[in-house]
């Protein structure tokens, strides 16, 4: 408490869960699993104190620590599991879970939704290379390249949004979405097939990559016109993208591609 004529009391580190009683409202935070490579080190894995500007929801709290919403599916608030709606409380201790895919959480509230069936994704414009490789394993990955149009199309349109971008994850449309973690595709190819369980669901070479629209088998002497000789030469199998055209072959760099599915879709 602060006395009248005192000089100010030095700011005091939290470091233990110590009774709060400062003068603002606070709540004790933790953050678990992947949810922490939101977080500056000092809050990494550990319960910190975080001091409220005013009525506050669990919802806003999270985000203004960092975490977009999508991706959180559990919080749990001094025992209880409760909705992102819950208006916090000075000295609740809020714990703050991402989606576990192989954990059953049997009946606890969850705020994440459950996924699409089957997963459909948009991607930011800046993930181009990524949006090609989910082609080539057969799933629905549209690229868009403004945020309104991309947050309408996580929420309503029903596709699981794929950024590099947080703020764009933080827009109330949002339903389903991801943060990218890195920057190199394979290995942003290999978090989502982790992330959302994607190998059961795979249908490699079924999809255009260039347009993302399903391909169909067509006959060699129906495209055979647009062959380059040596192709017409050396290739029987075709397929078609009827979007755009594009013709496809089991070319020099298939085997490359099977060996990059077979290895980041093994479970
Ligand atoms: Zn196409």
């Amino acid at each position: 408490m602060r006395l009248p004529g005192k000089k100010a009391p030095r700011r005091v580190r939290y470091c233990r869960e110590e009774p709060h009683s400062g003068p603002m409202p606070a709540v004790w935070v933790r953050f678990y699993g992947e949810l922490n490579d939101f977080m500056r080190p000092e809050r990494r894995g550990r319960r910190f104190l975080h001091t409220l500007r005013g009525p506050s929801s669990v919802k806003d709290t999270i985000e203004t620590l960092g975490v977009p919403h999508p991706e959180v599916d559990v919080i749990i608030v001094n025992g209880t599991a409760v909705d992102f709606g819950y208006l916090l409380r000075d000295g609740d201790r809020v714990a703050v879970y991402p989606a576990f895919r192989s954990v059953d959480l049997g009946g606890v509230l969850r705020v994440g939704e459950p996924l699409p069936d089957p997963v459909r994704f948009v991607l930011d414009i800046h993930l181009q290379k990524l949006a090609s490789l989910l082609r080539l394993a057969g799933f629905d990955a549209v690229v868009l390249d403004e945020d309104a149009v991309i947050a309408r199309a996580g929420g309503q349109d029903g596709r699981v949004v794929l950024t590099r971008d947080r703020e764009l994850l933080k827009r109330n449309e949002v339903r389903w979405g991801y943060w990218v973690r890195s920057t190199d595709p394979p290995r942003q190819f290999l978090e989502l097939v982790r992330r959302f369980a994607l190998a059961p669901h795979a249908r490699p070479f079924t999809r255009c990559l260039a347009c993302n629209a399903p391909l169909r088998p067509v006959t060699k002497e129906s495209v055979i016109d647009r062959l380059p000789p040596r192709t017409r030469a050396e290739f029987d199998d075709f397929h078609l993208c009827e979007a755009c055209g594009r013709i496809y072959w089991r070319g020099s760099h298939y085997q490359r591609l099977v060996r990059f599915l077979e290895k980041s879709l093994q479970r």
